[in-house]
């Protein structure tokens, strides 16, 4: 394995060199045709695959295509509706909560300040970092547990706790590549760098990487 300091620029764009020729598209696996679309799916996919997501949104936002349509459903309705993507009822409370919120205090648009997004409910920074990213190109880390893992076993971070690992990572990663980075490392964490067994073999960062924690890699 070549050495690099891991908190170094150069090991930093090697690393998302590499991840970019690997994972060429960035693109979300939910389905959707609009900013508020979008953040109703991220809300819907928390604990849980992207694939049952897009099973409840077309018929969700068939009846309900607007803020304000979702903000006056029953919430029986909507439980029945977003039931197979698990915990739905606080989904369904928080997915008409944030469409009150949207309709009543933004005009219908879904905002892109950061505080705005963790106000809504259902809404946590790393939802907040997705549609940040996604919708409005701005800088975006995007701490799940694939990226925090990845990101460990690369030497870019030791830190574990999600607003620290983020803290950590603005500190080294130029914000014109935050997006690109999170969403690509993410990935990577779903097909090599997996948590019980990395392939790291097969890995096409294996000879940069240190693989932190990594046991017999
Ligand atoms: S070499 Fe191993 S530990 Fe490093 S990124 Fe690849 S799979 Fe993960």
């Amino acid at each position: 394995m070549e050495n690099h300091d891991t908190r170094s620029n150069n090991y930093l764009r090697l690393i998302h060199d590499r991840v970019m020729s690997e994972y060429p598209s960035t693109v979300t696996f939910l389905n959707y045709r609009n900013a508020f679309e979008l953040l109703i799916a991220v809300i819907l996919s928390a604990r849980t695959t992207d694939q049952s997501v897009n099973e409840v949104t077309p018929t969700l936002f068939g009846k309900f295509p607007t803020p304000e349509s979702l903000a006056s459903a029953e919430l029986s309705m909507l439980e029945q509706i977003v039931h197979k993507t698990g915990f739905y009822r606080s989904k369904a409370r928080n997915i008409r909560a944030t469409a009150r919120q949207i309709a009543e205090s933004h005009g219908g648009l879904v905002p892109s300040d950061m505080d705005a997004l963790t106000a809504l409910p259902g809404v946590g920074r790393k939802t907040a970092h997705v549609i940040r990213g996604t919708l409005f190109g701005l800088p975006s880390i995007i701490v799940d547990t694939h990226f925090g893992r990845v990101s460990r076993r690369l030497g870019l971070t030791a830190e574990t706790n999600p607003l620290k690992v983020e803290r950590d990572l603005e500190q080294i990663i130029p914000p014109e590549l935050s997006h690109s980075m999170s969403m690509r490392l993410n990935k990577h964490g779903r097909v090599y760098c997996t948590s019980r067994k990395p392939r790291c073999e097969a890995c096409p960062l294996s000879d940069v990487c240190p693989k932190v924690g990594v046991e017999d890699p």
